[in-house]
């Protein structure tokens, strides 16, 4: 019986997985190698990571989590799960079967690309959807915004922290007067045709063609594709749900505990803003949750 299974070990389970072994409590995690940001050469905004790959941190974080002897990582997919405190069982992909008395969800959300052709291959490296991230490297360049919801006319005012040149493009929608009065006045071009095209080599973007031929240059897109969690568990155990600009999220309290006693979540997976500094320190707060927990 372990004491804690952590589905999901990237930034969010390995800084859970941390805290719980340097507490000396058994703790299972199981990890299917997919971070949500393994798309971009580096990652940006993480203090004293700045600039390192993110799969190099993963690395690094893997090796030192392991090295505590009551922590055991394991490659695999967390397939169902089934129980209650004290008493949870998760089924991998391969059929195997592991207890324990608390769980930690960490298994982050999965980004669904439009069929737009280059939009895949420049995710991560020219499209992007955070300027914390990944905006210092173009600043001062061309930037376009591709229209998601009513929360992207909020997107140029940021980004002028790092640009005086925003390009939105509506993609077929259309926005309330007033609010183009206002992008107007801030010197945004706004462009009402839908998206056809990412002019793209290697992933490093040149321009955007529109369905009626206009071709705008840029040096970045910032775009917020709908998103979906990367598993279900959290819906075989019948967990509290909440939308998010771009997809749901896991309902959870301050220190990550879910609607369902022993079941904790941390990371992108219950948190409508996402970082990398954000999830681990959600994924340290979930285990001194599921800790507390436990000792009452
Ligand atoms: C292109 C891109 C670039 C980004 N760049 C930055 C950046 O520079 N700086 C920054 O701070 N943030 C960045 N982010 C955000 C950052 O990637 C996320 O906030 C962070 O990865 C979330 O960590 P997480 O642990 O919650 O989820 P993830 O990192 O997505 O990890 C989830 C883990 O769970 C595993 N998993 C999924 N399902 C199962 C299952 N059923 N069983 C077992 N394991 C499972 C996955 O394989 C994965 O390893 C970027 C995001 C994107 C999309």
């Amino acid at each position: 019986m372990q004491d804690i299974i952590i589905v999901g070990g990237s930034f969010a389970g390995l800084a859970a997985a941390m805290q719980l072994g340097r507490a000396r409590r058994r703790v299972t995690v199981l990890d299917t190698g997919l971070n949500r940001n393994r798309y971009a050469q580096e990652a940006h905004n993480i203090l004293g990571h700045d600039g390192t790959p993110p799969g190099d941190i993963l690395a690094a974080a893997r090796a030192q989590v392991g090295a505590y002897p009551t922590v055991t990582l394991r490659a695999g997919r967390a397939e169902r799960v089934t129980g209650e405190p004290d008493a949870f069982t998760v089924t991998t992909a391969e059929g195997e079967t592991i207890e324990g008395r608390r769980l930690i969800l960490s298994y982050g959300i999965v980004d669904e690309f439009p069929p737009i052709p280059g939009f895949a291959e420049s995710w991560g490296k020219t499209v992007i959807h955070c300027p914390f991230c990944h905006g210092y490297e173009v600043a001062g360049r061309p930037w376009g915004l591709l229209y998601s919801s009513p929360m992207s006319l909020h997107g140029p005012a940021l980004y002028s922290n790092w640009t005086d040149e925003i390009s939105l493009i509506l993609d077929g929608h259309t926005i309330p007067e007033a609010e183009r009065h206002k992008l107007e006045k801030r010197k945004v071009r706004i462009f009402d045709g839908k998206l056809a095209a990412i002019d793209q080599a290697d992933g490093v973007i040149r321009s955007v063609t529109l369905e009626d031929g206009t071709k705008v240059p840029l040096a970045a897109l910032y775009a917020h594709p709908r998103n979906r969690p990367s598993a279900n568990l959290h819906a075989q155990l019948g967990l509290d749900m909440k939308d998010t600009p771009t997809g749901t999220m896991v309902v959870v309290d301050e220190m990550g505990a879910t609607s369902r006693p022993g079941v904790f979540a941390a990371g992108d997976l219950a948190m409508a803003m996402h970082s990398v500094t954000f999830s681990t320190n959600a994924g340290s707060l979930a285990a001194m949750g599921a800790l507390q927990s436990m000792m009452v």
